[in-house]
C-alpha cells in the first residue's frame, strides 16, 4: 500500500506545469512563435563562464575518484570555510565552516530546516502572502500548519498588526523570501526591523524562540542598486537557506547550503538538528563537484542584465495599456492584477490567446497574476498585442 497523501501529492497538478505543457503542445499546432509563455521560473541567462572553466579546471587537474567521491554529510569542509570566508567579507557574517550544511538547492534546504525546527503537530509555522506554494508542502511534510499572513497588497510589504495577529505559543518559525517570488518585491530595512521587534518581543512573551527562515535563493537578483539585507542583522533567530538556483542559473545542479549563524539561540543544538533531519531525509553529501564549483566561483552572479531589461519593459508597457503592476525591485517576477476578481478567469481568458499567466490564488493571493519574466526579450515584444487585446476587452 502506497501513502495516501503521498499519492495525492504526486498525483496533482500544478497551475504552472499545466500551463507550460498547455505551451508546449500548443507551439506543435499554432508554432512556437504565437505561445507567450510567462509561466515558469527557469533562468534563462547562462551561468557565468567561470562555472564552465571551474568544471574543466576540477575534472581535469583533481584526481576523478576524489572530485566524484562523498563529502562529509554537511559537505566539503574547504568549501564550507570558503563560504564563511565570503560572507565574513561581503556581511560582516562572524560565521565559520561548522555552521554551513550543503544541500541540493533552497527546496532541500527548506524541508532540512523545518523538519529540524519542528517538534509537535501542532507546531504552528507563519507564511507572508504571496508566497512560493511548495511551501505549504514542505511544512506539512515536517508534520507542521501552515498559518498564513493575508497578503498587504498596497505595498506587499509585511503587515505589523498581521504579524502581531498570527503569533501563537505554537508558533515556532516564519519563513520570509525577499526578493519575492511571486511579487518581486524586496523586503525593505524598515520592514525587517519592524518584524524581529516583534519576533524578539512576542518569543519573551510564549517563552520560546521564533526563527527567521530566510529562503533566498533571489538574493543577488536584485536592481536599481537596492542593498542585499544580511537578515541576521536584524534578527539574531535567523536561519537562511540559500540556493544557487537563480544567482549562478544553475537549477538543474541542485546545489545550496543552510547558514545557522552562531548568533542563533542554541545554534550548535540547532545546527545538529539540521544535521540530523538531512541524515533522516537523506540529504547527505551534496553533490560533491558542484560544491567545488560554487567554491571556484564565490561572489558571482549571472548576468542579470537581461532580466533588468525585461523588466523594464515588461512594467513599463504593461502599466501604459492600463494594467496594475506591482513594482518588481528583485527576482524575475512581475505581479499584475487581475482585471476582474477572478484571476483564474483572467488567466483562462489569456490563456485562449496563447498567453500563458498564472493565476497567484496559489501563492495566497487571490486577484493577482505572476507573469514570468526570464524568457526572451523577443517573445516580451510579440506579445505585447495580445496583452492590449486582452485588457481592452475589459474596457468595452
Ligand atoms: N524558494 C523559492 C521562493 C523559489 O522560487 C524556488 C524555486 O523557484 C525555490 C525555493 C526552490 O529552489 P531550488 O531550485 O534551489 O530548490
Amino acid at each position: 500500500m502506497a501513502s495516501k497523501d503521498m499519492v495525492a501529492l504526486g498525483a496533482q497538478s500544478s497551475v504552472i506545469r499545466d500551463l507550460f505543457a498547455y505551451g508546449q503542445a500548443q507551439a506543435a499546432i499554432v508554432g512556437k512563435e504565437n505561445v507567450f509563455d510567462f509561466s515558469i521560473g527557469n533562468p534563462t541567462v547562462p551561468p557565468p563562464d567561470s562555472v564552465a572553466e571551474a568544471i574543466c579546471h576540477i575534472v581535469q587537474s583533481e584526481p576523478a575518484v576524489g572530485v566524484h567521491g562523498y563529502t562529509m554529510a554537511a559537505g566539503d569542509r574547504t568549501v564550507r570555510e570558503g563560504l564563511a570566508a565570503y560572507m565574513n567579507k561581503t556581511y560582516q557574517a562572524q560565521v565559520t565552516a561548522d555552521n554551513f550544511y550543503m544541500t541540493c538547492g533552497a527546496a532541500a534546504s527548506l524541508t532540512i530546516s523545518l523538519k529540524a525546527l519542528v517538534e509537535n503537530a501542532t507546531d504552528e509555522i507563519i507564511l507572508v502572502a504571496p508566497f512560493f506554494p511548495e511551501y505549504t508542502v514542505f511544512i506539512k511534510n515536517a508534520g507542521a500548519c501552515p498559518v498564513i499572513l493575508p497578503p498587504d497588497t498596497e505595498h506587499f510589504q509585511i503587515s505589523p498588526a498581521a504579524l502581531e495577529a498570527a503569533i501563537t505559543p505554537q508558533t515556532v518559525a516564519i519563513i520570509l523570501n525577499s526578493p519575492n517570488n511571486p511579487s518581486g518585491v524586496v523586503y525593505a530595512p524598515e520592514t525587517y526591523a519592524a518584524v524581529a521587534e516583534i519576533l524578539k518581543r512576542k518569543s519573551e512573551e510564549i517563552g520560546h524562540p521564533i526563527y527567521i527562515i530566510s529562503d533566498e535563493p533571489y538574493r543577488e537578483i536584485i536592481y536599481d542598486g537596492k542593498p542585499i539585507v544580511y537578515v541576521p542583522k536584524y534578527y539574531a533567530n535567523t536561519i537562511i537557506c540559500y540556493s544557487y538556483s537563480k544567482s549562478l542559473s544553475l537549477p538543474g545542479e541542485r546545489i545550496g547550503y543552510i547558514l545557522v549563524p552562531p548568533q542563533v539561540t542554541d545554534a550548535h543544538t540547532i545546527y545538529l538538528a539540521v544535521c540530523g533531519a538531512g541524515r533522516a531525509m537523506g540529504f547527505v553529501c551534496a553533490p560533491h563537484l558542484f560544491q567545488k564549483v560554487v567554491l571556484q566561483c564565490m561572489g558571482q552572479v549571472a548576468d542579470i542584465e537581461l532580466y533588468d531589461r525585461n523588466r523594464k519593459l515588461l512594467y513599463g508597457s504593461l502599466t501604459e495599456m492600463g494594467y496594475e503592476c506591482v513594482y518588481p525591485d528583485g527576482a524575475f517576477y512581475l505581479f499584475v492584477k487581475s482585471p476582474e476578481a477572478d484571476a483564474t478567469a483572467f488567466s483562462e481568458k489569456a490563456k485562449k490567446l496563447c498567453l500563458l499567466i498564472v493565476p497567484a490564488d496559489s501563492f495566497g493571493c487571490p486577484g493577482y497574476v505572476r507573469i514570468s519574466y526570464c524568457v526572451e526579450e523577443a517573445m516580451i515584444r510579440r506579445s505585447f498585442p495580445v496583452f492590449k487585446k486582452l485588457i481592452d476587452g475589459y474596457k468595452e
